[in-house]
């Protein structure tokens, strides 16, 4: 089973890949390796819209946990994704790839509210965008944001680079007889629990079959190799 042709990818970054070597945060220097890898995949002729997790900064769960109002808990974790993004915007900037933040919480001194017909024109004129604070709702996570955001954009695939390079059957950081499947179907991974995306955001990607690509973001040059093909990935589809 091999990805369709691919055109147009949103690619989901966690916020913990931000954080580098770090416990927490951000790492610029590290989110600046991240950017050359986004501008590599861009250099091949790709439109590439991105979303980035907030959970090297702050988890509504987490402040749940700790005695918070779940909702407000979550609201801090959606600006915690809209500083990541600008962190990213930054980074490409840097390396000169022109870069728009659109955000589902509006916050007009910053960034854009989220449009998609000017998202489309964004992505026309070759600009990446980053799609920031998930679904703009509480008990949501930016998976299921950016589940969304590949669907409302008509993405070939959602790219998720996390730190671990594929989904297991188990946890491979508690098991090490964890097996990493090469392929497996939306219906396995929401019947066995998987640890892919939450659930909704799998459910999303099935029903507007797109195809998820879990990989590891942290090995250099990973990103290219797995869109063509070459990379050590799990891919999420039908049969
Ligand atoms: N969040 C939310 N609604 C959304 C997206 C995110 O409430 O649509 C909150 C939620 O509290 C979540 C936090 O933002 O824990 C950070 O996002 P996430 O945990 O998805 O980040 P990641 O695990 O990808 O770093």
């Amino acid at each position: 089973m091999s990805l369709p042709p691919i055109k147009r990818v949103l690619l989901k970054l966690s916020g913990e890949v931000l954080m580098g070597g770090q416990q927490f945060g951000i790492d610029p220097a590290f989110v600046a390796e991240l950017a050359k890898e986004v501008k590599a995949a861009k250099d091949t002729g790709l439109e590439i819209c991105l979303v980035i997790g907030g959970g090297n900064i702050f988890r509504g769960m987490a402040g749940a946990a700790a005695g918070m109002d779940r909702a407000q808990a979550d609201y801090m974790g959606m600006l915690a994704t809209v500083m990541n993004a600008l962190a990213m915007q930054n980074a490409l900037e840097q390396i000169g790839v022109h870069t728009r933040v659109q955000s589902a919480i509006q916050m007009d001194q910053v960034c854009e509210p989220v449009i998609r017909r000017r998202a489309e024109r964004h992505l026309e004129k070759g600009r990446v965008v980053i799609f920031a604070a998930g679904v703009g709702s509480p008990y949501f996570t930016t998976d299921s944001g950016a589940a969304l955001r590949a669907a409302e954009m008509n993405c070939d695939a959602l790219l998720k680079g996390t730190s671990v390079d594929g989904v297991y059957d188990s946890d491979p950081k508690r098991n090490p007889a964890a097996k990493r499947f090469d392929t497996v179907t939306y219906d396995r991974v929401l019947a066995d629990n998987l640890k892919v995306m939450d659930a909704s955001a799998v459910a999303l990607c099935r029903d507007n079959e797109i195809p998820i690509v879990v990989f590891s973001i942290r090995e250099k040059g990973n990103l290219a190799r797995v869109l063509s093909g070459e990379g050590v990935q799990t891919i999420v589809q039908d049969n």
